[in-house]
């Protein structure tokens, strides 16, 4: 049995490029109900905690400097098998290899800035939502 939540956030450079309405237009078009939502900006701190999976990884430094470098929106989602729905919407980590008009294709500029985050599993939707909001905050 899979959930119905997943955790998504707008990258920095989706947002600096102005991309935010667009991708959050797409999101609601594309069948996903917004449970919660919320702009903000991460600490280099918060994003190395979100990021600590990744933390033996070369791009870590890098990543945790990027995703603390401007605005984010955080937002949680819900639809029917929601981890995969949401994955195959925004297409490959890598924006050249996602498919033509996931959000990835539409609005990444690099595998870093890869426009969205999409939680990979039911467990890491759940952390990641408590990351960002209280249950309150949810509607
Ligand atoms: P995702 O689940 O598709 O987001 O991909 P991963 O969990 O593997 O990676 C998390 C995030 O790290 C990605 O969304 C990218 O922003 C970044 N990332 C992944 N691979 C690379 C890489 O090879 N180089 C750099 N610079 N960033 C990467």
């Amino acid at each position: 049995m899979t959930g119905n939540i997943t955790f998504t956030m707008i990258k920095p450079k989706a947002m600096e490029n102005g991309n935010m309405g667009k991708i959050i237009a797409q999101i609601i078009e594309g069948g996903f109900k917004i449970k919660a939502l919320k702009l903000t900006t991460l600490t280099k701190e918060q994003a190395m905690e979100f990021y600590a999976v990744h933390k033996e990884r070369p791009f870590y430094d890098g990543l945790t400097d990027f995703m603390s470098s401007g605005p984010i929106v955080a937002a949680i989602l819900e639809k029917e098998n929601a981890i995969k729905a949401y994955r195959d919407f925004i297409g490959a980590t890598n924006p050249a290899d996602a498919a033509e008009g996931t959000i990835r294709a539409n609005y990444g500029t690099s595998i870093e800035a890869n426009a969205v985050h999409g939680s990979d599993s039911d467990e890491n939707a759940q952390i990641e939502a408590g990351f960002f909001f209280s249950k309150r905050e949810w509607v």
